[in-house]
């Protein structure tokens, strides 16, 4: 029985994760829970899965918490309660399933603890991504990636047999607007760009899947978890989302690997490996598969993905000031405040205004992140 934290558990990578323990109660059980505002959902969760710790984040929803539990569960607010909890001895699994940078504080703790993480939390690797990888290594902490193409990359290497790999082909949807011509871009508000067409997800990573500033950071978070060059990872749109990655090795193969777009595959993979569980839910139908299609990025229409490029290029801190710039910009769009091209306009600003840090620590991380933000939000 492995006991699960979940930092993020009342948003959509949290409660698939909730669903999978749901389906197999004697594998998994719940130690710790934590949200940011959802404090009716977070109570429910509580409830369902008796979880006696839980976190809430907003100051001001602490007492809907609380009043909602009996006394024996203990609530607690702020995230430094999470980044305690995750360390305990009882916990077997961190599941990182909160959104943006502030994920970065409780997933090192967990890492620091030798814990086994599955990893969601994309900005974490995006920020500080030779910080997390070389904590996990010293402290002997396993990563698994939740990101569908991460997961499929890591299920395609168990092929490897050590063998070095050429290339990765990392799929993407192309998001809502693949096919629209970019003057109708431009226009878009978010009521348009909040409609993938294929996954159901939480609104930041929606918007970024919508700029492709999500394929640009699952580039970055693919060359740390695989240890690979970025020039070694091609970026092909494939928009049935059906191959959720791929590897090439040197003598021409290619290994993929395929399903449905449903997260609690790699969720579920992700806590329970090496092991393969069962999971209700539909299946792959080959004979109802048309076809399955494949193009370039149209880098002009979401220029995201080239700005992701570059950030790796220059390398140290500039990876979290396009996260954090990003982060700015995209909280801006959701308000109204921007329009949808402002978004890279900001990211491409920012990466060329902050101060350059070659090798950042993690103070340094930190205040790259305040000063990309803040500049960001200068900026409109
Ligand atoms: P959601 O917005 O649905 O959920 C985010 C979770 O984090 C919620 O529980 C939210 O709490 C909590 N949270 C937000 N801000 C804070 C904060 N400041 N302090 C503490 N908790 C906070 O996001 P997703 O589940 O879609 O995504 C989570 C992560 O997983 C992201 O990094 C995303 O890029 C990645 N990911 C998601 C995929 C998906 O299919 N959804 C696929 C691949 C990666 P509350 O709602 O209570 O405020
Ligand atoms: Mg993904």
């Amino acid at each position: 029985m492995k006991q699960v934290a979940i930092l993020g558990s009342t948003g959509s990578i949290g409660t698939q994760t909730l669903d999978v323990i749901r389906q197999h109660p004697d594998r998994f059980g719940v130690y710790m829970l934590s949200a940011g505002s959802n404090a009716a959902l977070l109570v429910q969760q509580a409830l369902e899965f008796k979880v006696k710790r839980v976190v809430i984040c907003n100051p001001d929803r602490y007492r809907d918490v609380r009043d909602a539990l009996p006394a024996e569960y203990d609530v607690r607010l702020g995230i430094e309660a999470a980044c305690e909890w995750v360390r305990d001895a009882e916990v077997d699994v961190v599941v990182a399933a909160m959104v943006g940078f502030s994920g970065l504080r409780p997933t090192l703790a967990a890492l620091e603890a030798g814990k086994t993480v599955a990893l969601a939390n994309k900005e974490t690797l995006v920020a500080a991504g030779s910080i997390v990888m070389s904590t996990a290594a010293r402290c002997g902490a396993h990563i698994y990636p939740v990101d569908s193409e991460h997961s499929a990359i890591f299920q395609c290497l168990l092929g490897a047999c050590g063998n070095q790999v050429k290339k990765i082909h990392l799929t993407a949807s192309g998001g809502p607007f693949r096919t629209w011509p970019k003057e109708k871009i431009s226009g878009a508000g978010k009521e348009l760009a909040l409609k993938h067409p294929n996954w159901s997800m939480g609104a930041k990573i929606t918007i970024d899947s919508a700029t492709m500033m999500n394929k640009g950071f699952e580039v970055i978070e693919a060359k740390w978890l695989f240890g690979v060059d970025a020039s070694a990872i091609h970026v092909v749109v494939h928009p049935e989302s059906v191959i959720h990655s791929m590897v090439e090795f040197e003598d021409g193969a290619v290994i993929a690997q395929l399903g449905l777009p449903d997260m609690r595959i790699p969720i579920q993979l992700a806590m329970a490996y090496p092991e393969r569980l069962s999971l209700e839910g539909p299946r792959l139908d080959f004979s109802k598969l048309s076809a399955l299609t494949f193009e370039e990025p149209d880098l002009e229409k979401f220029p995201c993905l080239g700005l992701a490029f570059k950030a790796i290029e220059k390398g140290g801190n500039i990876p979290c000031a396009m996260n954090a710039a990003n982060e700015a910009a995209v909280a801006a769009y959701l308000h109204d405040q921007i329009a949808f091209y402002d978004i890279p306009k900001t990211v491409s600003r920012v990466m060329d205004g902050v101060k350059f840090v070659e090798n950042p620590t993690l103070e340094d991380i930190f205040s790259t992140n305040s000063e990309a933000f803040a500049l960001a939000q200068s900026l409109w």
